[in-house]
């Protein structure tokens, strides 16, 4: 296959036939977000690439290996978003938003892209949900963030997943904490993987999040964060934990979570699922206080999480969750002669501003080939029009399910096609019921 007709590797096509649950999925995370008092923001797919160097982190995975850069025809580097808070931080800062009334509440979804070596659940452009909580400092937000993960990840009927909870300090109290990451690290520097030997120096924080098995096998025995958290730091995770507890929402406390970008601070957290494979943190987040300021804005200590929506389908498919289908299509109107099909035009027009779905033939098809094709779509209705049924200003209305038939009069065909698709959705409940 050429080029042509091949997809970028790592990339994937949303099919019809799958976009349903996609959209299924993402309603229900807008419309969560909104309980928590979350409004969508939406911001560019590609930024100046200091945005993610500023705010990601120089030493992470994401910036040294992963992201797509380029020099725009101006001579500018862009970078494609390898994750939507860099972005939506700066916007924040720029239109203002972090000076109004706090906390600013907002919410996201969209594509990201990273380089990196496509598996199950890992891709180079991939969908996150996520949000960010701007201005609020106390301990019950961070509780509330992830109480809306949780609440996202119930609504579309995931059962099994766990939460795991860390924190990993302050600036303050991580300078006692790298201190001894640096000790024990350097005392087996051999080990180390290139790049974590760099970053060594600069970000022993980052050899704990590093993927390659030496490293991690390494990680398993380094001093924990959560055993040099400064006072303050302490009494914000208890907080955390307390909140989490008197909603009644489980966690574990996984003293091993770091989170792969740089702008973290205090409570840390994933959604973990059994599921799926390797790739099975299906969403992560934290507190950030320090990055609207080191963005250039005012003291903003703030916090979010993102979720992969690809990995959260990977978990769904998994566990064999069936999504809520839409009715594609109300009412299949079969035509017979040049009359007919005029007459369905209209109709059709006429149903579609009274909010009905309706088709009818636009291939040229016979009449046989037009009911196997409506029957194909599943059509709830169907109806067919010729010269007699116009001249009669009536026409049969075919329940596909029960093959029941109904004369019902064309002038007042959306009153009709309405008490009629009423009385075929009370049957199947009452059928339900029965
Ligand atoms: P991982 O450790 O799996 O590489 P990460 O720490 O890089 O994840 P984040 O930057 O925190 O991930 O992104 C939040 C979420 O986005 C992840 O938990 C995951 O669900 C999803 N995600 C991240 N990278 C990818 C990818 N390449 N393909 C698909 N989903 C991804
Ligand atoms: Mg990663």
């Amino acid at each position: 296959m050429s080029e042509i007709n091949r997809a970028v590797k790592g990339t994937n096509d949303i099919l019809p036939a799958d976009s349903y649950k996609w959209q299924f999925v993402e309603g229900k995370m807008i419309e969560t977000a909104r309980m928590f008092g979350y409004e969508e923001i939406r911001v560019p797919v590609f930024e100046h690439t200091e945005v993610f160097k500023r705010s990601v982190g120089d030493t992470t995975d994401v910036v040294q290996k992963e992201m797509y850069t380029f020099d725009d025809k101006g001579g500018r580097s862009i970078t494609l978003r390898p994750e939507l808070t860099a972005g939506v931080v700066r916007s924040a800062i720029e239109k203002g938003l972090v000076n109004s009334a706090l906390p600013q509440k907002v919410c996201y979804i969209g594509g990201c892209y990273r380089y990196e070596k496509p598996q199950a659940g890992r891709l180079r452009e991939f969908h996150q949900f996520g949000v960010e909580c701007m201005g609020a400092p106390s301990p019950n937000a961070d509780a509330e963030v992830i109480m809306l993960a949780k609440q996202v990840l119930d609504s579309v009927g995931i059962e099994k997943i766990s939460l795991e909870i860390n924190s990993i300090g302050c600036p303050e109290c991580r300078k006692n904490y790298q201190a001894a990451l640096k000790k024990y690290f350097s005392d087996n520097i051999d080990t180390l993987c290139g790049t974590c030997k760099e970053r060594l120096d600069r970000n022993p924080m980052r050899i704990l999040d590093c993927k390659s098995p030496v490293c991690s096998d390494l990680a398993k025995d380094a001093p924990v964060v959560i055993d040099y958290l400064c006072d303050d730091c302490e009494a914000h995770f208890e907080g955390v934990k307390s909140h989490l507890d008197a909603a009644g929402v489980e966690y574990t406390v996984n003293p091993h979570i770091v989170r792969g970008l740089d702008y973290y601070t205090r409570t840390v957290f994933e959604f973990v699922s059994g599921d799926i494979g390797a790739q099975s943190t299906v969403c992560g987040g934290g507190r950030y206080d320090g990055l609207i300021a080191q963005m250039g804005g005012p003291s903003v200590p703030s916090l979010g999480f993102g979720m992969g929506i690809e990995r959260l389908m990977l978990v769904l498919q998994a566990q064999n969750t069936e999504l809520p289908m839409v009715q594609k299509c109300d009412l299949y109107i079969a035509t017979m002669g040049d009359a007919a099909a005029l007459k369905a035009t209209e109709l059709c027009y006429n149903l579609r501003n009274d909010g009905f779905k309706v088709q009818t033939d636009i291939v040229g098809r016979g009449l046989k080939a037009q009911m196997k094709f409506a029957d194909k779509i599943g059509a709830a209705y169907t109806m067919v029009l010729g010269d007699s049924e116009i001249e009669a200003a009536t026409a049969k209305l075919k329940n596909m399910q029960t093959g029941e038939e109904i004369a019902i009069g064309l002038n007042n065909l959306s009153d009709e096609l309405f008490a009629a698709l009423n009385k075929a959705s009370l049957d199947a409940l009452i059928e339900v019921l029965d």
